[in-house]
């Protein structure tokens, strides 16, 4: 007689006998049961550190991801989900009666799961045998029901689910019927689970820091309860990162001055553009490459275009890094606003989006290279290792940085960041313990971000004095021009942005020629720049230009000193209207002045 016909056998005649190797799904239904009825996260503990002693070892990952109402990790996408349509069907099936009655009920006690107990404690009485659910077959039931699908799959899913609940205990019913429409949410924390796990198996609740880090860089509490439970803690000790098993991210604090944020991270430290896309957790092994969000969801399917990016410019076989994934415009190298990048999230119609919707990568960290797990080195040994595995190219570059002592350069880097279309700066700490924080919030990274958000609403006309040769689409052509506003005090034109968005093929064909006649070998001693531009103009034409709002520059002239010392003021996200002021004269342009009222009443309007 084989192991499962023996087991069949004994529980025709026992039904409680289960075996060593078995839990009743009861237990853990008695298990649910105590810890909704409590709000103390300690009795909770207790609770589970009870269903956990007495799950057979091979059993404690099912029995952990099911208490939290999943069947594995989350980065794995695979959801149980059934339509309350659907369970309807199968609890009226189980419990013999039709579908209308159970709705009926369902909008009395607004939960499935209470309205399954009542139908099946109705039909117990009648009921004279059932076999004993186990664990394991709730858990493969609720597997397959995830897994069903195409034609047939609903009356499949139907079919399970009537299986086991006709064999279910009510009680068991409402919460196979909770964990199956989702909604189970007992409120059992991750780090609830792991004190009960440390208890339970790490000899006490001091276990959790380690369990705990094995969780961080492994974002899988099933694998750590099965490893603490069959190997003991000393198998956890020097848990490693892997390729495949997203860690899980490290966070960043916040201040609001340069001040602060050095004097906090011992007056030195490496501060870095804090781009405005999506943070990618990149896990790549030899061809295969899969991107994970920041929530850890797995985004590879998004993102071909990343992929590839990491498939080419990633140098190691393996290696997990991080980066900031960011929609740009790949003829001017310019990036966009953030809004831009959600249209990339979408499942279909992939290829037209990466097209209209190209991405660039700011790789930020790596934590993984061959073998070698880096999360406890420090960052400078990781910027280190990151400069030495990247190709760098247009769009996969490190996250542009400064390394300062001064507060004064730290102010000029974070305008320039903003200008640039970032949100601010990422200031992290070079010290030894500078370690990569898995799943913490801490301060070895600190973020400076503005503390108002401003708006422009008007357009302003703007001198051409530049412009910077086209790459990509636009090679022949200008990629973008130098615009300037007019100061009549000193009657010179004070530049204010390089504009490389809105123009149609039209207008770039056009552009070239209205500009030819007013080409100079050097900048116009009337312009005011900064920047090197490829091409110089004398100052004649104006176009009208849009930005998102007028910010503090240390690069554009316009203005400068006027708010701060040292900063001018720049117009970010700028765009051509596709309106060629030919009826104006460049002294006829926006003037400066004008300019620095226009950002002193954007921050009235916040201020007020
Ligand atoms: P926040 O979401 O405001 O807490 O800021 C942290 C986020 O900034 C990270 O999750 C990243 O997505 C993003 N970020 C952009 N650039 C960087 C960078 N250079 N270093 C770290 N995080 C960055």
């Amino acid at each position: 007689m084989s192991w499962q016909s023996t087991f069949t056998f004994i529980s025709l005649y026992f039904p409680n006998y289960l075996g060593d190797r078995e839990l009743r799904y009861l237990s853990v239904a008695d298990v649910y049961e105590k810890i909704e009825n409590t709000t103390k996260r300690l009795e909770m503990t207790d609770y589970l550190v009870e269903l956990f002693k007495k799950t057979p070892k091979d059993l404690i990952d099912k029995v952990v991801y099911l208490t939290q109402g999943k069947l594995y990790p989350d980065f794995m996408g695979i959801e149980i989900g059934m339509a309350e349509k659907l369970a309807i069907k199968a609890v009226a099936r189980a419990a013999g009666r039709n579908a209308r009655e159970i709705e009926a009920d369902l909008r009395r006690t607004g939960d499935l799961g209470e309205t399954a107990q009542k139908f099946l404690e109705k039909k117990l009485q009648l009921t004279f045998f059932r076999q004993p659910l186990t664990v394991e077959r709730v858990y493969q039931t609720l597997d397959k029901i995830a897994r069903a699908s195409g034609s047939g799959s609903i009356d499949q899913k139907v079919a399970l689910l009537s299986g086991i609940l006709s064999d279910a205990e009510p009680k068991e019913a409402k919460y196979i019927i909770r964990t199956v429409t989702g909604k189970l949410r007992l409120g059992v924390a991750d780090m609830t689970v792991l004190d009960a796990l440390a208890i339970a198996y790490g000899g006490g609740k001091d276990a959790r820091p380690i369990l705990e880090r094995a969780y961080n860089v492994s974002s899988d509490l099933g694998l750590v309860a099965r490893i603490v439970a069959e190997k003991g803690l000393d198998a956890l000790k020097d848990f490693r990162v892997s390729v495949g098993k997203p860690v899980r991210p490290m966070l960043a604090e916040r201040l609001s001055s340069p001040q602060e944020i050095l004097e906090k991270l011992g007056g030195r430290c490496i501060a870095e553009y804090k781009y405005d896309g999506e943070r990618i957790q990149a896990h790549k092994n030899g061809d295969e490459v899969l991107l994970f969000s920041r929530r850890l969801e797995n985004i590879t399917s998004q993102f071909p275009d990343a992929v590839e990016l990491i498939r080419e410019h990633i140098k190691p076989r393996s290696a997990i890094i991080e980066a900031e994934c960011v929609s740009v415009d790949l003829d001017t190298g310019e990036l966009r606003p953030f809004q831009e990048l959600m249209h990339r999230r979408r499942k279909y119609d992939i290829r037209e989006a990466i097209e209209e919707y190209p991405v660039s990568l700011f790789v930020f960290d790596v934590l993984y290279v061959d073998g070698r797990d880096l999360t406890l080195e420090p960052y400078p040994i990781r910027h280190k290792v990151l400069e030495e595995i990247i190709d760098v190219t247009d769009r996969v570059q490190i996250a542009k940085y400064l390394i300062t002592d001064d507060p004064e350069e730290m102010e000029k880097f974070f305008e320039e960041a903003i200008e640039n279309g970032c949100e601010g700066l990422v200031c992290k700490s070079l010290n030894e313990d500078s370690i990569y924080q898995a799943g913490s919030r801490g301060w070895l990274w600190i973020k400076y971000k503005r503390d108002y958000k401003s708006e422009m609403t008007d357009a302003v006309d703007l001198t051409v004095v530049g412009a910077f040769h086209g790459r990509g689409k636009r090679a022949g052509t200008y990629g973008a021009l130098l615009l300037a506003a007019y100061n009549p005090d000193e009657d010179i034109f004070e530049t204010v942005c390089k504009c490389g968005s809105g123009f149609t093929d039209e207008d770039l064909k056009r552009i070239p020629e209205i500009m030819e006649p007013h080409k100079i070998p050097h900048r116009h001693a009337r312009v005011k720049s900064k920047m090197e531009a490829d091409v110089w103009f004398e100052p004649v034409v104006v176009l009208e230009v849009i930005g998102a709002e007028i910010t503090l520059s240390p690069i554009h002239t316009c203005g400068m000193d006027k708010i701060r010392k040292g900063s001018g003021l720049a117009i970010r996200f700028p765009r051509f209207t596709g309106r060629y002021r030919l009826d104006k004269s460049a002294e006829d342009s926006t003037t400066v002045k004008e300019i620095i009222e226009m950002y002193r009443s954007q921050l009235k309007k916040v201020e007020g």
